[in-house]
């Protein structure tokens, strides 16, 4: 007898919608998270594509509901980091976590997907003292300053705008001359008189003394380097899966995605998939509350039909 009919890993909305399922079939469901359930989507200011709220709604405040939601059904997020999961011989999986072990007949990992660094010089040394990957956690710390976010998918231009909020000036670095982010977002960022945009262009060296102070900026095309005085910079460059303890227990993509089937079945039987964390054409909130759903259902009918 194991302890759990699941285990789910990551508390973003993948691993909540998971367990809302798994919860509403009756299974005996954990849900285990290293900080505060929401995951990503808690860290975005509005989310305005997720069907139901015509309006938009604050990511926060979405994440909050789903996890109230899934409470109330039954699921109880545990607190803890997990540090290994491997199969029991007599059946089922282990789970090795900082708080003790857990023995489950399933798993799904939602463990979701983390900021990528620039890797260029000052990053780190400037983490938390002017470099930022969460425009919601730090952006009210740039009151009336310049700051740069990094990136040309939707999370940069989205938390540009949010940004122009605080920041009297907000520039935005691309390296190439064309967006990747969604034309509504980039119509809203041209017509924001504080955003300017530097095409072309990578950070190459973020300075200061105690803070950030400014940034070196390199057009690829003219070769040009120069610095623009920021007291800021936000990354985003896009994300990497939270992969690394799974690598060796189910197949993963040359960029560390988990392979799953339609079902969200892994290469390992009885081991699901859910959200960012899987090799997946899109990655929203929609998605990943689509994918929980389904890897609950199949761990359900997993645990019926096959074990
Ligand atoms: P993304 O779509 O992968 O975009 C990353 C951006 O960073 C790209 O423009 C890329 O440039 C640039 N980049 C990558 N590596 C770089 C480097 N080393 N130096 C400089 N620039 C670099 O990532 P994302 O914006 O975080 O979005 C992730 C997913 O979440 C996407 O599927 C997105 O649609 C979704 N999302 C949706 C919303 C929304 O719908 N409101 C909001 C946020 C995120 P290139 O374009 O040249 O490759």
């Amino acid at each position: 007898m194991t302890d759990f009919d699941v285990v789910i890993i990551g508390g973003g909305p993948a691993g909540l919608s998971a367990g809302l399922y798994a919860a509403r079939a009756k299974l005996r469901t954990v849900l285990l998270e290293r900080g505060m359930p929401g995951g990503q989507a808690s860290t975005t200011d509005m989310i305005e594509n997720y069907p139901g709220f015509p309006d938009g709604i604050p990511g926060p405040d979405l994440m909050m509901n789903m996890d109230i939601q899934a409470r109330r059904f039954g699921v109880e997020p545990r607190f803890t980091d997990v540090l290994s999961v491997a199969e029991i011989p007599e059946g089922g999986f282990l789970v090795k976590t900082s708080d003790g072990e857990i023995t489950t007949k399933t798993v799904i990992i939602a463990a979701g997907a983390l900021s990528r660094p620039l890797g260029i010089p000052g990053e780190e040394e400037f983490r938390g003292r002017g470099v930022s990957y969460c425009a919601t956690c730090d952006g009210a710390f740039f009151q009336g300053k310049r700051v740069a976010v990094v990136g040309g998918g939707d999370s940069s231009v989205q938390e540009a705008i949010y940004l122009t909020k605080f920041a009297e000036k907000v520039y935005i670095i691309h390296r190439r001359d064309e967006f990747r982010a969604t034309k509504v977002l980039q119509e809203k960022a041209r017509a924001n008189s504080q955003i300017e945009f530097i095409m072309d262009s990578v950070v190459t060296n973020v300075v200061g003394n105690d803070q950030v102070e400014a940034i070196k900026v390199k057009n690829l095309k003219s070769g040009e380097e120069k610095a623009v005085a920021v007291d800021g910079v936000f990354v985003y460059i896009g994300k990497d899966p939270s992969t690394e303890l799974f690598r060796e227990f189910v197949d993963t993509d040359e960029r560390g995605y988990i392979i799953t089937d339609a079902r969200m079945q892994t290469s390992r039987p009885g081991v699901f998939a859910a959200g960012d964390v899987r090799q997946t054409p899109l990655r929203q909130v929609v998605t990943a509350v689509a994918d929980g759903a389904v890897a609950a259902v199949s761990a359900e009918e997993y645990i019926e039909y096959v074990k």
